[in-house]
């Protein structure tokens, strides 16, 4: 086999490299050869201001891609010293023609850069978008230290791979990609699921996965609508961080976690069960796991005689809702063989008297 050629070698590790470098693989970002951790001094942190991270991350990473084919012919000139590239006027015409482009797309883009960030990054789309949501009087900075407070938070939604994350926080929804950073308020957005995927290989998990697209469109006609992937066993996570319902236009089957499908049959049965007339002199407060409805369910040992059976009796007043009482018992349970589920012991949250899921009464 003959020897490859300098050039073919060094085009080959160079085009690797690039890609590499582009999309970079995780062996890639734990080494950090990323724009993220190359610039990661001047970019700052992203905690610390997430939007003006974005602007300065989303602009480098222009400019240092545009770089590459510059940074391959500048190699060629040296693989390749018969050919005389580093004279531009001895260079043969294909490769003058590749050295004009080379040089064209870092020019266009330092020039797009410059233009973006004159006045303190006034002309930079994602500015001109969240532009849109500033009051008249507090203009966009207000809005930029809305979304890093809301950002810095723990109870934010994130999920996603580098190139193409997405986060949700109570008021805005963000979708953060090579280049840019997608934002749209939740109050004037409305979600479409437009498609479902299935990958069979994914490294750590013997199930398929099935990944969503959600398109995330907005009535504000200066938002410009995009599209967010994420995979099926977080739907349920994105939905109750969510103020507006997902709407399923393609009636995709969506394959939830495991927790999601035992809450929803944990709710139909116990719909069928007995209902519980809550007394006159009582009033329902606020659920104690969640805060955010009024509790809603109360345990009424109804499977079994009275001094029958595993359950017993409760006597504590209603203080959880459904989708805790859903939570607790799919929490009390072996992990390892959910066909039990259904059909398993449980003590009270607060007394501790078992109970199995033909005792939980919804309150009317
Ligand atoms: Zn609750
Ligand atoms: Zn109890
Ligand atoms: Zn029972």
């Amino acid at each position: 086999m003959a020897m490859a050629s300098p050039a073919a070698a060094f085009s080959l590790a160079y085009v690797v490299l690039a890609v590499c470098f582009v999309f970079p693989p995780d062996e890639f970002r734990s080494a950090g050869l990323t724009v993220q951790s190359l610039l990661g001094a001047w970019l700052g942190s992203e905690d610390a201001a997430f939007v003006h991270y974005h602007l300065r991350r989303g602009t480098a990473t222009l400019l240092a891609h545009a770089l590459l084919p510059l940074g391959y012919y500048t190699g060629m000139c040296f693989a390749t010293p018969e050919k005389q590239l580093c004279s531009f006027y001895q260079a043969p015409d294909g490769w003058r023609l590749f050295f004009l482009l080379s040089v064209l797309a870092p020019a266009a883009a330092g020039l797009l850069a410059y233009y973006w960030s004159r006045n303190d990054w006034n002309n930079h789309p994602l500015v001109r978008t969240i532009s849109f949501y500033a009051l008249p009087q507090s203009g966009w900075r207000a809005v930029a230290s809305s979304i890093n407070t809301e950002f810095r938070r723990i109870d934010k939604f994130a999920t996603g791979t580098p190139g193409a994350r997405v986060i949700v926080t109570d008021t805005w929804i963000m979708k953060v990609t090579t280049y840019s950073l997608r934002v749209a308020q939740q109050q004037d957005i409305d979600l479409t699921l437009v498609e479902s995927r299935q990958h069979e290989l994914l490294p750590d998990s013997s199930m398929p996965a099935q990944f969503l697209t959600i398109r995330v469109g907005t009535v504000n006609p200066h938002v410009k609508p995009f599209n967010i992937r994420l995979n099926s066993t977080e739907y349920g996570e994105l939905r109750e961080k969510l103020h507006a319902p997902i709407l399923n236009a393609a009636n995709v089957v969506i394959h939830q976690s495991l927790s999601d499908l035992f809450l929803e049959s944990f709710t139909l049965l116990v719909e069928t069960n007995q209902t519980y007339a809550l007394p006159s002199n009582q009033e329902l407060e606020p659920c104690i796991g969640c805060m955010q409805t009024n509790a809603n369910i109360k345990l009424l040992k109804n499977c079994q005689e009275p001094q029958e059976g595993e359950c017993q009796q409760c006597y504590c007043r209603p203080m959880w809702c459904m989708t805790c009482m859903g939570k607790w018992f799919a929490s009390r349970q072996d992990q390892q063989h959910p066909e039990t589920w259904l059909s398993s012991h449980v003590p009270c949250p607060t007394c501790r008297a078992k109970f199995c899921i033909l005792d939980v009464c919804v309150i009317r």
